[in-house]
């Protein structure tokens, strides 16, 4: 079960809407199966009104970011899972929440989740969640706390 607090549902709905007709992309860090964070990123798909590609920039200084936030050394006693790069959120404009052949063919790092919002007429809708996993997608649980 992933959960979604509202606040960041909420953001990731307005990142949706401002960039209708084309799809919105944005990664999420997260501590355990709870999304902390959401970092904006520009799509930089040739194609931005079908694809989407997040700005591998951004991409990477996030993961250098939770890398030194995270420290060298793990200590055995801490209880809180740290914070990690969960996944990444793509919008559909007029499309449906749900994973593309598109999608499917550019997936390729297994252990990310990804979430899709559909954006009908501008108005976008809370996210699907999915992992994937041997080639291809799974639903998961999504809750909004
Ligand atoms: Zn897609």
């Amino acid at each position: 079960m992933i959960s979604l607090p509202r606040a960041l549902a909420d953001q990731l709905l307005a990142l949706a809407e401002a960039a209708y007709p084309d799809e919105a992309c944005a990664l999420l860090v997260g501590q355990g199966e709870c999304i902390t964070r959401i970092v904006p990123a520009e799509n930089v798909a040739p194609d931005p009104r079908r694809h989407f590609e997040v700005d591998p920039a951004t991409q990477i200084r996030l993961r250098r970011a939770l890398r030194e936030a995270a420290g060298p050394e793990h200590p055995p006693e801490e209880k809180l899972p740290r914070e990690r790069l969960l996944g990444h959120w793509h919008s559909h404009p007029d499309g449906r929440a749900e994973p593309s052949a598109t999608d499917a063919a550019s997936a390729y790092e297994p252990d990310l989740l990804w979430l899709i919002s559909s954006v009908t007429a501008g108005k976008a809708m809370l996210p699907a969640a999915f992992a994937f996993q041997s080639g291809g997608f799974t639903p998961l649980a999504l809750q909004i706390v």
